[in-house]
């Protein structure tokens, strides 16, 4: 059996987590091929041709089907909320293939059911609780942002005129997006709102092109700003939430056009994202490729450094889906 441990001392958290079968795999035979160990830290996958091998990935934590949203809030994406609160930038990727449980993660199954609210409406409830719970000598400020990358175009989800946003730089801002909406915020329940809007103005584009949604990356940013009302210092922390694009591999024969275009440009900012979050994981100093894709170079500053991030590789138990879940945890035990 192959085997390879490396646990993680970094900023970088990979985590694992598997969906409930659904009604198609549930009809099918040989239905569940993964077996996650009793620490929740190992998976072993058990390949259904004879001629592969088993093969086992480690995680700083694996959630099963049974896993809660709140179990799943608070192991993986907690401490960077509470990073992003001290002034530090935080990331939370999901990753995996279509239908494999990205959104269900980020967002939650329902939007408006505060039950089954995922890692996105979680984080805003945070924000807000801990603003109001803070050291009365803070003010803070808190705006939001939301844009998709599509065909490694950045469209604005709160202004879908801005259909083409510039990344540019400069010493004060940093990397930023040239027009990009911000919106400043006072109320948790004026985030819910504008996350509705944002994930509703990204489903509603990829109907109108003829296309999924599960085709483009979405960012959903929030940052937050403490000035110390005694000695005038200001820390901002940013928090980037995103909802990758499908990672599965488009089968080359039968693509062509506009699919095959998009096929190229999600595998290569999803291997970009893959050789920075190595990059970083291992502690090297040197040479990051950020500037390679859109995706890291928007996100520079969020990754590496004091920055947190969580990447949560999300998954299909079923055999039927074997490949495309041995290609993700590939990618996530790289990361680690
Ligand atoms: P993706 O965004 O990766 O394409 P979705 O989040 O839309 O996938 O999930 C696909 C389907 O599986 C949806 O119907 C979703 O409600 C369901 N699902 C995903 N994850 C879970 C989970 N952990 N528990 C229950 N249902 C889930
Ligand atoms: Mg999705």
């Amino acid at each position: 059996m192959q085997s390879v441990d490396q646990s993680s001392s970094t900023n970088v958290q990979v985590f694992c987590r598997f969906r409930p079968l659904d009604d198609h795999e549930r009809s099918l035979p040989n239905q569940r091929f993964i077996e996650i160990l009793p620490n929740s830290k190992s998976v072993i996958v058990h390949p259904n041709k004879e001629s592969r091998e088993d093969a086992q990935f480690y995680f700083d934590y694996i959630f099963d089907e049974f896993s809660s949203q709140q179990l799943v809030y608070d192991k993986g994406a907690r401490s960077v909320i509470e990073a992003v609160m001290q002034g530090f930038n935080g990331t939370v990727f999901a990753y995996g293939q279509t239908s494999s449980g990205k959104t269900y993660t980020m967002f939650g199954p329902n939007l408006d059911d505060p039950e089954a609210m995922g890692i996105i409406p979680h984080m805003i409830t945070t924000v807000f609780y801990n603003i109001e719970n803070s050291d009365p000598t803070n003010e803070y400020t808190v705006k939001v942002c939301c844009f998709e990358l599509y065909l490694e175009k950045i469209r604005d989800l709160f202004d879908t005129s801005k259909e083409n946003l510039k990344i540019r730089e400069d010493k004060m801002r940093g990397v930023y997006l040239e027009g990009l909406t911000e919106i400043y915020v006072s109320t948790g329940e004026e985030v819910h709102e504008l996350m509705k809007y944002g994930h509703q103005t990204r489903a509603v584009g990829a109907h109108r092109m003829n296309n999924e949604s599960s085709r483009s990356h979405l960012i959903f940013s929030i940052a937050v700003s403490q000035t110390s009302t005694e000695d005038f210092t200001t820390k901002v922390g940013k928090l980037h939430l995103i909802d990758l694009a499908g990672s599965e591999k488009v089968d080359k024969t039968g693509a062509e056009g506009t699919r095959l275009e998009e096929a190229k440009k999600i595998n290569k900012s999803l291997t970009i994202l893959g050789q920075v979050i190595t990059a970083l994981s291992e502690g090297k100093r040197g040479y990051i490729p950020y500037r390679d894709s859109k995706l890291t170079r928007i996100l520079q500053d969020s990754l590496g450094g004091n920055s947190r991030t969580s990447l949560i590789i999300t998954c299909s138990p079923s055999s039927w889906n074997e490949l495309e879940t041995i290609s993700s945890l590939r990618f996530g035990m790289r990361a680690k």
